[in-house]
């Protein structure tokens, strides 16, 4: 077990000032405890600090812990192991990060894009194919 969050980690995630290991460890523990998140609003709004709702503030934050595009494109294709791919997937619906959407929104389309024409030419291979087979009974 590693150790506890307690109020002072809060504290810190919420100032930026974790280390990016500490920072991803927090986050998991965030999307695992819903009691954890409230404790967390509690310190946000004791804190006091205006600065922090800011969307630059939030913004900063996430992107600290953004995972690469090559993470992104094996996270589409389930090539991740479990724990960095539900990490991805709380960054992209708890952190909401918009970034990493846009570059997954642009991983995808490309993906889509692609098979179409790769089955467009499959099916005129085998089309051609087809004709030669014909050619070659009607002999
Ligand atoms: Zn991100």
């Amino acid at each position: 077990m590693s150790t506890r969050i307690d109020d002072e980690i809060l504290r810190a995630y919420l100032a930026d000032a974790l280390p990016a290991e500490e920072l991803a460890r927090v986050e998991k523990a965030l999307r695992d405890s819903s009691e954890l998140r409230a404790r967390l609003e509690d310190v946000r709004q004791n804190r006091g600090d205006p600065g922090l709702h800011t969307l630059g503030a939030i913004w900063r934050r996430a992107r600290l812990t953004c995972p690469t595009r090559q993470q992104l494109g094996s996270f589409l294709l389930d090539a991740l192991d479990p724990e960095l791919a539900s990490y991805i997937q709380f960054h992209l619906d708890v952190i909401e990060c918009p970034y990493c959407q846009a570059n997954l929104a642009d991983l995808k389309s490309r993906t889509t894009q692609a098979s179409p024409a790769t089955k467009d030419r499959r099916n005129r291979i085998l089309r051609s194919s087809q004709h030669l087979l014909g050619d070659e009974g009607r002999s």
